[in-house]
C-alpha cells in the first residue's frame, strides 16, 4: 500500500514527520487554510486538488530531501513559483507536497565579462531585471506579470513578455541549470560559458517542462549590454484589420522595434475604467510601438509613417521616456483590467504566424458575437501572440459554458491559421487535449517517453501536460 493509500491522518503524520527530518519546522506548512491558499495558480477552469502539505526550502540539499522523502513514500510534488501562472500549471494535485521556490531568491552572481547572472529560482523576475541594470545590463524576459513572477516559473513556463519581438523569450537566455530529479538526484545542464554544445540540449528540454522533469534550484542566464531608453509611440485605427495591417508593413519593411502591441476597444476601455489612463476610447485597436535604438525618435517616424499608410486616424509618439512607461504600464495592465469587466477571464494565448494575425482577431470577434460575449483581445502583436481574453460572470452557468465554448474555437482557430495553442503561457490542465490535437499521437508518445526517464513514478506535477 502507498503511503497516500494509508490511513489519510497516519500517512499525513508519516509525511510530515520525514520532511521535519530535514527542513526548519517553519518551512514545513500543514494548516489546512494555509495549505489551501497554495492550491491554484490564477487561470480559471482549472481544477486543483488539496495538497496534503506545503514546503519552502531554503537550500537546494532541503529540496533534495524533499524529493528524495516524496520517492520514498510515492507522493506527488509540484512545484511552484508566485502561482502567476495562467494554465493550471502549478495547481495542486490531492494529498500532493507543494514545493514552492518562493523563499529561494539570492541572486548569487553578476558577471559583467561573462555576460550572465547565476540565480535562485525564486528570484522575481522585476527583482533580476532591476539589480542587472545596475551592472548596466539587460535580462531582456519580460512578461506583463514581472512585478510577481520568478525566474523558476518563467523557465518551468518558457515564458514571454513584451520586449520579446526584439530580444526573444526565457528559452534563448537559460544557459545552464542545476536541476533536482526525482529521485532527488542533483544534475547540472548545459554551461556558463558563450558557447557549448557537449550532448542533448538538456537545459532547452527544461525550459517550458511545467515542473514535469525536475526541479530547477539554480539557473545561469545570459545578459545583454543595457540598451537605450525605448521610447514609445502610440496608434489608433478604426478597426483591428488596419493595425494587424500597420503590423505587417512594419515586419516587412525590416524594421526592429523593441515592443509591438496592440489592445483592442474592449481592452483600451478596461483599462481606463481601472486606473484612469485616459487611453483614447474612440479607437478600435491601438497599437504599441517602440524603439530602443541609438535614434528612436527616427525610427518611430519611419514606422509613424506606415502606420498611416494602414490607415491609423492618429500616431502619438511619447515625448521622453516617462510617458513611454505609462503607456507600457497601461498595456501591462490589460489582463487585469480585463477581470473586473464580467469578474472573470479566460485568456487564451494562441499565436499564429504575423502573417495571419488579421485574421485570427477577426474570427474572436465573430466568435465573440455568435457567444454573445466579450472578449478583449491584447496582443504581442509583433510575436503574432494574441491574448484574446473571454470575460464573464463566473456565477451564470449558461454564460460560463459559453465562455468555455469560445475559447475553445479560439483554439481551433489558431490551430486552423497554422498556429498553436501556446504562445507562452504553457499547457498546464486547462489545453491538455489541445496540445494532443496539436502535436498529435506520436509527438504524445514520445514526450511521454521523456518524462518516464526522468519521473518513472510519475511524481512530478503528475496530471499536467498530456
Ligand atoms: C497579469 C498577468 C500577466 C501575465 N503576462 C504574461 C506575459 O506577458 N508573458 C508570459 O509568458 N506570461 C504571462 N503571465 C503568466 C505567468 O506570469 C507566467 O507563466 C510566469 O512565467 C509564471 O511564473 P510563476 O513564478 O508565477 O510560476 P508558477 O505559476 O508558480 O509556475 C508555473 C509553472 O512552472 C513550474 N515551476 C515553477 N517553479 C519551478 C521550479 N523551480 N522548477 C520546476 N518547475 C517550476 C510550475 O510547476 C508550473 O508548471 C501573466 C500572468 C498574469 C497574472
Amino acid at each position: 500500500m502507498s503511503r497516500t493509500e494509508a490511513a489519510p491522518d497516519q500517512a499525513l503524520g508519516d509525511l510530515t514527520e520525514r520532511l521535519l527530518a530535514g527542513l526548519p519546522a517553519e518551512a514545513v506548512l500543514t494548516d489546512t487554510d494555509v495549505t489551501a491558499s497554495y492550491a491554484h495558480d490564477m487561470a480559471s477552469f482549472c481544477p486543483a486538488g488539496t495538497p496534503a502539505v506545503v514546503v519552502l526550502p531554503r537550500t537546494v540539499e532541503e529540496v533534495q530531501h524533499v524529493m528524495r522523502t516524496a520517492t520514498a513514500l510515492r507522493v506527488p510534488v509540484v512545484p511552484q513559483g508566485a502561482r502567476t501562472g495562467l494554465s493550471g500549471g502549478a495547481n495542486a494535485s490531492d494529498g500532493c507536497i507543494v514545493l514552492s521556490l518562493t523563499k529561494m531568491d539570492r541572486i548569487l552572481e553578476i558577471n559583467p565579462v561573462d555576460r550572465i547572472a547565476v540565480v535562485e529560482p525564486g528570484v522575481v523576475n522585476a527583482t533580476l531585471s532591476r539589480a542587472v541594470g545596475e551592472h548596466g545590463l539587460y535580462y531582456p524576459p519580460d512578461p506583463s506579470s514581472w512585478e510577481m513572477c520568478t525566474i523558476g516559473g518563467n523557465i518551468g513556463t518558457a515564458s514571454g513578455g513584451l520586449c520579446c519581438v526584439k530580444y526573444g523569450v526565457t528559452a534563448e537566455y537559460v544557459l545552464g541549470l542545476d536541476v533536482v530529479l526525482a529521485d532527488g538526484r542533483l544534475m547540472s545542464t548545459g554551461r556558463r560559458t558563450a558557447k557549448g554544445v557537449a550532448g542533448y540540449d538538456l537545459t532547452r528540454l527544461f525550459v517550458g517542462s511545467e515542473g514535469s522533469l525536475g526541479i530547477v534550484v539554480r539557473a545561469v542566464l545570459a545578459l545583454r549590454p543595457k540598451p537605450p531608453q525605448q521610447l514609445v509611440l502610440a496608434a489608433e485605427f478604426a478597426s483591428a484589420a488596419a493595425a494587424c495591417d500597420a503590423v505587417c508593413r512594419i515586419m516587412a519593411g525590416g524594421h526592429v522595434p523593441s515592443l509591438l502591441e496592440l489592445m483592442d476597444r474592449t481592452t483600451v476601455a478596461a483599462v481606463n475604467a481601472m486606473a484612469k489612463m485616459g487611453l483614447p476610447e474612440t479607437t478600435e485597436a491601438l497599437l504599441l510601438a517602440a524603439f530602443d535604438t541609438p535614434d528612436p525618435a527616427a525610427d518611430l517616424a519611419a514606422v509613424g509613417a506606415l502606420c498611416e499608410a494602414a490607415g491609423a486616424t492618429q500616431v502619438v509618439p511619447a515625448d521622453d521616456a516617462a510617458e513611454s512607461e505609462l503607456l507600457l504600464q497601461a498595456r501591462r495592465l490589460s489582463l487585469t483590467a480585463l477581470e473586473a469587466v464580467r469578474g472573470v477571464t479566460m485568456i487564451d494565448d494562441v499565436c499564429v504566424p504575423r502573417s495571419r494575425l488579421g485574421d485570427l482577431i477577426e474570427g474572436v470577434e465573430r466568435i465573440a458575437d455568435r457567444h454573445r460575449l466579450t472578449i478583449g483581445v491584447v496582443a504581442h502583436a509583433g510575436d503574432g501572440n494574441t491574448h484574446p481574453t473571454v470575460c464573464f460572470d463566473a456565477a451564470d452557468p449558461d454564460e460560463s459554458r459559453r465562455a468555455r465554448e469560445s475559447f475553445d474555437e479560439i483554439m481551433a482557430l489558431g490551430l486552423e491559421l497554422g498556429g498553436t495553442i501556446t504562445g507562452e503561457h504553457g499547457v498546464g490542465v486547462l489545453k491538455k487535449e489541445w496540445m494532443a490535437r496539436e502535436i498529435g499521437p506520436v509527438g504524445i508518445e514520445m514526450q511521454r517517453g521523456i518524462k518516464r526517464v526522468f519521473d518513472p513514478l510519475d511524481l512530478l506535477n503528475p496530471g499536467k501536460l498530456f
